[in-house]
């Protein structure tokens, strides 16, 4: 992201910010983050990473990397190290800034000492059962404790016998004296520190008191003078823990303050070091960097990229409100990244063999690497031999109305073959289809020539050069959107027990030249990643990293849209609620660079609340670009798209639709040579499968009938099977003009151009 885009782009720790600069509360920007190293990072860490090293670099400050370990049970170096090259991952650098808790230990101590001195904390050894007791409720003051007046003297000397090891775990703590009927209940005498006799990662046996995490974070904070210390919202009543601390010990001003923001939660993701850990440790994941998982590691061996991951945290902002993200948002900001980055190829998960009857000798084209959008160059050689493998669903014995793919006697074309005729299927005793026998229309290599058209294009390898390949199909790990969400039921009881499926398929022989870890496209199959431990020119293993479409759209119940959701155009329109559109300007000034798409549309002449649904929808931006491009009126082609072709194509970047035919489409039915029911058909069909519009006008049977004469003679039979509706119009009941429209309507097989039969209707209504 660049500076420019990021100017426009706010949120309310942003404005805090931008204030506390202004008012020179602080002089320049210190944040820092803060992980615990017990467990790998997840994507919500992703977030607060984005969020803390993204704010710090915005306004030229820093950002301090600060292991929270201050609980040497659950720490361990490899979690240090797998963090810290997951941040690197994310594109992010804290220069010479990596601290931890425990390089401060010493000055806690300190710390604990003087307030013991100044009276304000003393040692309890009241039981952990007993505290909980004194503390009180909510509604209720709690006690003091029996030990909360020691002398300081006796104070110093139990604190010394804690840390020289004398006694058990959970003998002693030490506590702040705060206030035993603050409504707060954490401020009721905190805890400052515990006895835990453990080794700890970094300091050995060199402690075996540790300080709470209220009393660390705090003070590790104010020593590395941190500015702006960001959580998540869970701490809100920890705040004023935040500040009694600082203020107690009386560190430096300016302090750092404390603020929370909201969680990232995703749909059907889990975000939960302790669960996570049972998922490894238990066995359903092979591991942290399981591609299955949330966490950054495994979301990296799936082939997500930083860039990806980056713009989705961006696109979930930073608010005060918890909130879930749809599953559809975090894979329409992957499957957008890999688009620019992965060449296309073609793999066949279910093979079927089809030989190509009067191929004689294989053919051998260069194909293009890159679809036409996408700036870049390449090609392979691709041999095409008499024997093929398709995919099996590419075929259908019963097709229904609308398979555009193989069917007996049907034809398709060969993704940078020919067009082929299905002639014979060969069948297996159990009526099992095992071969299918085509013949090659040999003058269509690559191009249709004239009055030559197909409906469907599918994919295939060569049988005599393919190669095999693993592939790992992975799927969520978990079957409900909110696996924690339910009362009384365990987030296991809701596993995907089909999360990873494993098998070999058959790739063209490209593929043995990618190393590992590359993307790569399978066309009409979805994106993949060459596994970065696994794979090898002698073993191809290809980890799925997303579909081509939004799955989980169809399987929802709900209507899911790719991005935050686009607010429908006739919305804006009828409501003009004022809320709605000031949110969805704050919407578009964070998603910075859609600011100036937006800004370009409006000044070509599209209507502000449709060029904000244009602009929300890449493809349906590409489309305008391309439709406008040509010259066609922005106004028109905006509500158009908007209107019509967005409820169609979405986010299904395998669209065949482009925006010269969608300029095309425009036309005829400005030129009143199809109606706006024929446009929608048309629409569908060149979404699918390539073909021009004329053509379709023709096959589809769409061509308006504009004529007044035949539209007439339609009218009058109308009128004549309903005679008595007419005398009730004629009597003035003009509610039955609308159902003898609808009537003409219908009797013209929805082809009669509305303009002309109301025309004609009308003259024949009034009898003339
Ligand atoms: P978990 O609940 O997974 O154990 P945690 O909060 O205990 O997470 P830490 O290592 O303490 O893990 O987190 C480091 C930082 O990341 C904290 O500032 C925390 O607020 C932030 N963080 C953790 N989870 C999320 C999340 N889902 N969304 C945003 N920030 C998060
Ligand atoms: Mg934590």
């Amino acid at each position: 992201m660049t500076k420019v885009e990021k100017e426009k782009t706010s949120n309310f720790v942003r404005t805090m910010i931008e204030k506390d600069l202004a008012n020179q509360k602080y002089a320049g920007v210190v944040t820092r983050f803060p992980p615990e190293p017990n467990g790998y990072l997840h994507i919500g860490h992703a977030k607060a990473i984005c969020v803390n090293f993204g704010l710090a670099e915005e306004f030229g400050g820093r950002c301090h990397m600060r292991f929270d370990d201050t609980n040497p049970v659950k720490e361990d170096p490899e979690y240090v190290e797998s963090i810290l090259r997951d941040v690197r991952w994310l594109g992010f650098d804290w220069g010479e800034h990596l601290y931890n808790a425990s390089d401060y230990f010493g000055k806690f101590y300190d710390f604990c000492v003087a307030l013991i001195k100044d009276g304000k904390a003393y040692v309890c050894s009241l039981t952990e059962e007993e505290i909980r007791e004194y503390r009180g409720t909510v509604s209720e003051a709690g006690k003091p404790s029996p030990y909360r007046d020691r002398s300081v003297e006796e104070n110093l000397d139990l604190l010394e016998r804690m840390r020289t090891g004398e006694f058990e775990d959970g003998k002693h703590v030490v506590r702040a004296k705060g206030d035993m009927s603050a409504a707060n209940m954490k401020m009721r005498d905190p805890l400052l520190y515990r006895i835990r006799n453990a080794v700890h990662h970094k300091t050995g046996d060199a402690w075996c008191i540790y300080p709470m995490y209220d009393y660390a974070h705090c003070l590790s904070d104010a020593i590395e003078k941190i500015t702006h210390s960001l959580c998540t919202l869970e701490f809100e009543n920890n705040r004023d823990l935040y500040d009694f601390f600082l203020e107690e010990v009386g560190t430096e001003k300016p302090r750092p303050e404390q603020t929370e923001f909201a969680r990232l939660e995703v749909e059907y993701i889990m975000t939960s070091k302790r669960k996570l850990l049972k998922l490894v440790t238990d066995g359903h994941v092979k591991g942290w960097d399981d591609p299955r998982m949330p966490t950054i590691a495994g979301m990296r061996r799936r082939g997500y990229t930083p860039e990806a991951i980056r713009d989705f945290c961006e696109r979930a902002g930073v608010a005060k409100a918890n909130s879930t993200v749809e599953y559809s948002q975090l894979e329409f900001c992957i499957r957008n990244d890999l688009n620019q980055r992965s060449p296309r190829l073609m793999g066949v998960l279910d093979p079927l063999k089809l030989v190509l009857t009067n191929l004689d000798k294989p053919i051998t084209v260069d194909a293009d690497l890159w679809p036409h959008d996408i700036p870049k160059d390449g090609t392979r050689s691709l041999t095409l031999g008499r024997e093929i493998y398709i995919d099996r669903e590419d075929f259908r014995e019963d097709a229904p109305k609308g398979f555009f793919r193989l069917k007996p006697g049907g034809e398709v074309r060969l993704r940078h073959g020919y067009v082929i005729k299905c002639d014979e299927v060969m069948r297996d005793a159990s009526g099992q289809t095992t071969e299918l026998r085509c013949s090659v229309d040999l003058a269509t290599l690559g191009a249709d020539p004239e009055g030559r058209k197909v409906k469907g294009t599918i994919h295939w390898v060569d049988a005599a050069t393919c190669v095999d390949a693993k592939v790992r199909l992975y799927d969520r790990l978990f079957t409900d959107p909110s696996p924690d969400g339910h009362d009384g039921r365990d987030h296991m009881e809701f596993l995907n027990s089909d999360s990873l499926i494993e098998k070999t398929i058959k790739v063209e022989p490209h593929c043995t030249s990618l190393g590992a870890g590359e993307h790569l496209q399978l066309e009409r199959v979805g994106y993949f990643f060459t596994d970065p431990v696994d794979h090898s020119t002698a073993t191809l293993t290809l980890n799925k990293t997303v579909g081509l479409r939004d799955s989980w759209a169809k399987q929802s119940t709900k209507q899911v849209d790719a991005k935050p959701k686009p607010q429908s155009a006739k919305k804006a329109k009828k409501g003009g609620a004022a809320p709605d559109q000031d949110k969805r300007a704050l919407e578009r000034v964070r998603e910075g660079e859609l600011q100036s798409f937006f800004e370009k549309a409006v000044a070509d002449g599209v209507k502000p609340a449709l060029a904000d649904t244009l602009v929300d929808a890449p493809f349906l931006w590409q489309l305008y670009v391309a439709g406008h491009g040509s010259g066609f009126d922005a106004g028109a082609l905006g509500a158009f798209l908007v209107n019509d072709v967005l409820k169609l194509v979405k986010d299904d970047e395998t669209t065949m639709l482009t925006g010269a035919q969608v300029v095309e489409v425009l036309e005829a039915q400005q030129a009143a040579t199809i109606n706006g029911a024929g446009a929608k058909k048309i629409l569908e069909a060149l979404h699918r499968e390539s073909g021009t519009v004329v053509e379709l006008i023709e096959s589809l049977g769409l061509a308006q009938i504009s004529d007044a004469g035949r539209l007439r003679e339609m009218v009058l039979k109308v009128m004549s099977e309903h005679p008595s509706e007419v005398a009730d119009f004629r009597a003035g009941n003009k509610k039955r003009r609308g159902f003898l429209m609808g009537q003409a309507m219908k009797a013209s097989e929805g082809k009669a151009n509305p303009k002309v039969l109301n025309q004609v209707l009308d003259q024949a209504l009034s009898g003339s």
